[in-house]
């Protein structure tokens, strides 16, 4: 019997998921979850999720919602464990045994600290303990399954970089323990959002979500960013400097793509008519998506909690084991 790989991704539980979550990490992880190498564990972060002040009735709400659009992707719950941060507390004890080995040097060095440090700076708001210590929480999450890949965005690198170092750290003090987690970057895609200003993201209020109408994705694509210096359907456009052109790479046929790559840089397509194959294979995308996330609301919520129980159950009892042997060899056993 081949020995298995474990897998292990987590999303914050913010918000309805998007396009660029699917394009960008989403619709990886299903190909993960289908090859038989692996053991995949998709857990919903929202212990993560409390470095933002967000309301308690709208976390359960996104968090429920999110199992049930990984579900309506193709992840299936028998195969893969789905599972929410909060379902597993010893995580949150490896966070503070990490945390030990561990200093602040590190972790105000790492760039998703700097960068919201600046923001809440700026809009004179607290800098929580949280989002400093966010990274050892992450690391927590991955040694304590014992994941051998991690697939992650490349803003996520600095944190699973870190994640590797505390388990070679563990490892040197205390005898070999953690495997050292690849990070697999492979198939991790940048999406850039509908605004033309960057990666197509919650905050950014730039996105098409997985739920939307095709009316909805026909009025947000319509709306949408293009090359900024073609002003008129005369000019030619340059395709690499549009957001589009980098969705249709991802969405459209080789034939559309040369077709509209063609017609742009000659000025024989109007942004019009590109936009309306884009939309189309866009809601070609999402059609079958919405079908299978409509016939689980016959299950409603209470599915979603299911599912988070079951996944629960399955993930603690991996990771207390990992978390036992942490603390027998740290010297903090349970008596
Ligand atoms: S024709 Fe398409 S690729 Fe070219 S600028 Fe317009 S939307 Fe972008």
């Amino acid at each position: 019997m081949i020995e298995k790989k474990v897998v292990l991704s987590g999303i914050r539980a913010t918000g309805s998921l998007h396009l660029g979550n699917y394009l960008g990490a989403m619709k990886y992880f299903v190909k993960l979850s289908k090859d038989e190498k692996n053991s995949c564990y998709f857990f919903i972060a929202n212990l993560h999720t409390l470095t933002t002040r967000i309301n308690p009735d709208d976390i359960l709400r996104d968090l429920k919602e999110i199992v049930l659009t990984y579900i309506s992707i193709g992840i299936d719950p028998e195969s893969s464990v789905i599972f929410a941060q909060s379902s597993v507390p010893e995580t949150s004890e490896l966070n503070w045994l990490l945390a030990c080995l561990t200093s602040v040097a590190e972790l105000e060095k790492m760039p998703h600290f700097k960068e919201k440090k600046d923001m809440k700076e700026i809009l004179h708001e607290t800098v929580n303990v949280g989002l400093l210590t966010y990274p050892v929480l992450m690391a927590a999450d991955i040694l304590g399954p014992l994941a051998n890949k991690v697939p992650v965005g490349e803003d996520q690198h600095p944190h699973v970089e870190l994640a590797r170092d505390l388990a070679r750290r563990f490892n040197a003090l205390y005898g070999e323990t953690f495997p050292v987690p690849e990070l697999l970057e492979g198939e991790a895609i940048r999406v850039p959002g509908l605004d033309g200003k960057g990666k197509m993201g919650k905050s950014n209020q730039n996105t098409i979500d997985l739920m939307d109408s095709p009316e909805e994705v026909l009025k947000k694509i319509g709306k949408a960013v293009t090359d900024t210096a073609r002003v008129r359907k005369s000019d030619a456009g340059n395709p690499l400097n549009c957001g589009l052109y980098t969705l249709h790479q991802l969405l459209s046929s080789d034939g559309e793509l040369m077709e509209v790559y063609a017609g742009c840089t000659s000025a024989q397509m109007g942004c019009v008519d590109c936009k309306k194959i884009l939309v189309e294979n866009i809601n070609q995308l999402l059609a079958p998506i919405q079908v299978k996330r409509f016939e689980l609301n016959e299950k409603g919520s209470k599915y979603a909690l299911e599912v988070l129980h079951e996944g629960g159950k399955r993930a603690r009892k991996k990771i207390v084991a990992t978390v036992e042997n942490v603390k027998e060899k740290m010297g903090v056993p349970l008596y």
